[in-house]
């Protein structure tokens, strides 16, 4: 598969051009950026043939057969859809757009166009958060109670940029890390969350855009979902406890971008660790894309996958702006 880079950003850089090229016959042919000189940069550090600022350039290219979308959040929506009318086979970062209607949007089109769409939710991919859904799945904890999910990081210093100043661009933390929790909510309980409570707030970094969110989901189950995501904490690390009738489990370090961190489970027979596998998150979200492009199964998060992250993440943000709970609207695809 040929792949045209939309983005000359440090997730493409850092992960997902080494996840192309850990497939199968993998190729990079196209990087394209806002700007030349960054697009050629991005080439030349990554060994990318073709460079670009324009977007149907790369696009009209019969040889790319797939676009990997990680520009900000803002431009998500235009390129997808751009991508989706020329044929091409889309994977796009999360969150898919900055409002629910152009996520909806650009789903429809790739529905409508018969190319395949994915969203980049790679946690769902880690070995770990598959373990821990496995464990819910398979009933070893019993009826869930409750789900915590702590993502309060530090953000590094290299990605303090529209992530804490720009609401245009779909900063804040809510966009960037509750969309995360709302997949790996979904993804591990296996339902929807119904509505939302939430504060966020300003707590050292964010300039203009929240840096910090607290929030809590009711399930259709009568399950409750505490999210806590911060760019501001460093040393609070990431992790998942997920609490039942017949056990807790409990899981630290899982919410980062590499096969990480331990899993604990509790039930009557005692403690014991639960091994889980160590593949890269990002070459396993890449081969389900390629395989699901092929005709074979799903991609692991698909479009309406991130339409739904989204929407609980836009319900956080509101029900934090204004104080109110709120039922997710989903469009009509819940
Ligand atoms: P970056 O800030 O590194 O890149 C985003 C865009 O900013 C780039 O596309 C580029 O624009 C521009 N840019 C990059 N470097 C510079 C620079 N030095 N000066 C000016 N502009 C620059 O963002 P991330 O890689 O962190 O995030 C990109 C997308 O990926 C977001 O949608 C984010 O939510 C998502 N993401 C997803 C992750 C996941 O694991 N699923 C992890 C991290 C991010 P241009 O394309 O025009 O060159």
């Amino acid at each position: 598969m040929n792949w045209a880079l939309i983005g000359a950003s440090t997730i493409a850089g850092q992960y997902i051009a080494d996840a192309i090229r850990a497939q199968a016959a993998g190729e990079i042919i196209w990087v394209v950026s806002g700007s030349q000189a960054r697009a050629t940069s991005f080439a030349n550090a990554h060994g990318i043939a073709n460079t670009t600022s324009d977007l149907d350039q790369a696009l009209q290219d019969p040889r790319v057969d797939a676009v990997y979308i990680s520009s900000t959040n803002e431009k998500h929506h235009a390129q997808a859809l751009a991508a989706i009318a020329a044929g091409k086979h889309v994977l796009c970062e999360k969150p898919l757009a900055t409002t629910l209607v152009d996520a909806i949007d650009i789903v429809g089109a790739a529905n409508a166009a018969g190319v395949m769409f994915a969203t980049n939710h790679h946690l769902r991919c880690a070995g770990s958060i598959q373990a821990i859904a496995a464990l819910v799945a398979d009933g070893t904890i019993g009826q869930v109670l409750s789900m915590r999910i702590f993502h309060a990081v530090h953000l590094p210093e290299h990605l303090r940029g529209w992530r804490l100043d720009n609401p245009v661009a779909g900063g804040g933390v809510i966009p960037d890390l509750t969309v995360h929790n709302a997949d790996v909510a979904r993804f591990v309980l296996g339902e929807d969350p119904q509505n939302v409570s939430a504060q966020m707030g300003v707590s050292g970094m964010g300039q203009g855009v929240e840096d910090s969110a607290m929030s809590v989901w009711m399930m259709p189950s009568g399950a409750m979902v505490l999210s806590h995501d911060s760019f501001t904490h460093p040393f609070a690390k990431s992790g998942i406890e997920v609490h039942g009738t017949k056990g807790s489990i409990i899981a630290k370090g899982v919410l980062g971008q590499d096969p990480e961190g331990t899993i604990e489970l509790t039930t009557k027979d005692g403690q014991q660790n639960i091994p889980f596998a160590k593949h890269s998150l990002y070459v396993e979200t890449v081969r389900r894309f390629v395989q699901a492009a092929a005709g074979q199964g799903a991609p692991a998060a698909t479009g309406l996958d991130g339409v739904k992250s989204l929407a609980v993440a836009l319900a956080v943000r509101e029900a934090a702006r204004s104080g109110i709970r709120q039922k997710i609207d989903y469009g009509d695809r819940a």
